[in-house]
């Protein structure tokens, strides 16, 4: 495995707590009462548990059910998963709790719920960005794609979004949403297109590079 970094968050929070990142960044918020070192030998003691939840980013990848952890907005979740009369997903706390008729329709119902997640913050987002800009697109749509973050019809105004992008903070789903958006009036990558992503939002390039570092897949 490659060099794990840690970085150290000494902030007033009432117990440590370790957050692993999309990114394979892991944070560690330490409480006020407790120093680096004291955070540091508590955080080797959690190191199986680190790298075991680093490695099962990669599988997440490839299945919704795999994994222990589902990454939403950029938070790690833990999956608990259980059979019961009806299919349920809902957050609670730090755990995402699956309740499943039967074992082979977890990923199925992770994936709806996760859809939901993106459409109703997707949608938000849009609004907001069609206000600002003065754009409108006709309709939002979600897919699970292999090789795009987002992309637009422009002759329909129809805007698609890759459903993965609820694994990663808002920021990059507000980027690729803009991006989309201003499709609508410019088709091409061309200096109009990225001024006018510059004048609405500078910050744009750190979004796009850290899309660029993943796969959608
Ligand atoms: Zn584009």
């Amino acid at each position: 495995m490659n060099e794990i970094i840690i970085n150290y968050i000494h902030k007033r929070v009432k117990n440590l707590r370790i957050t692993i990142k999309r990114d394979k960044t892991v944070m560690v918020q330490h409480p006020l009462f407790m120093d680096k070192l004291l955070a540091q030998q508590f955080v080797s003691k959690k190191m199986p548990w680190i790298k075991k939840h680093l490695k099962d980013l990669d599988s997440q990848r490839r299945y919704w059910g795999e994994g222990d952890f589902l990454y939403i907005w950029g938070k790690p979740y833990k999956k608990k998963i259980c059979i019961s009369s009806h299919n349920q997903v809902q957050i609670q706390d730090d755990t995402l709790q699956v309740s499943v008729k039967e074992q082979s329709q977890i990923d199925f119902a992770i994936k709806k719920f996760l859809r939901e997640c993106l459409k109703s913050e997707a949608l938000f987002l849009l609004e907001k960005w069609q206000r600002e800009t003065g754009i409108k697109a006709n309709e939002l749509r979600i897919k699970d794609m292999k090789t795009r973050w987002g992309s637009c019809n422009i002759d329909k105004k129809r805007i698609w979004l890759n459903l993965r992008l609820v694994h990663y903070d808002l920021k990059q789903l507000e980027y690729v949403i803009l991006h989309e958006l201003m499709h609508i009036v410019e088709r091409g990558h061309n200096k109009r297109f990225y001024s006018l992503l510059d004048g609405y939002m500078p910050d744009w390039k750190t979004s796009r590079k850290i899309l660029r570092n993943q796969q959608p897949l």
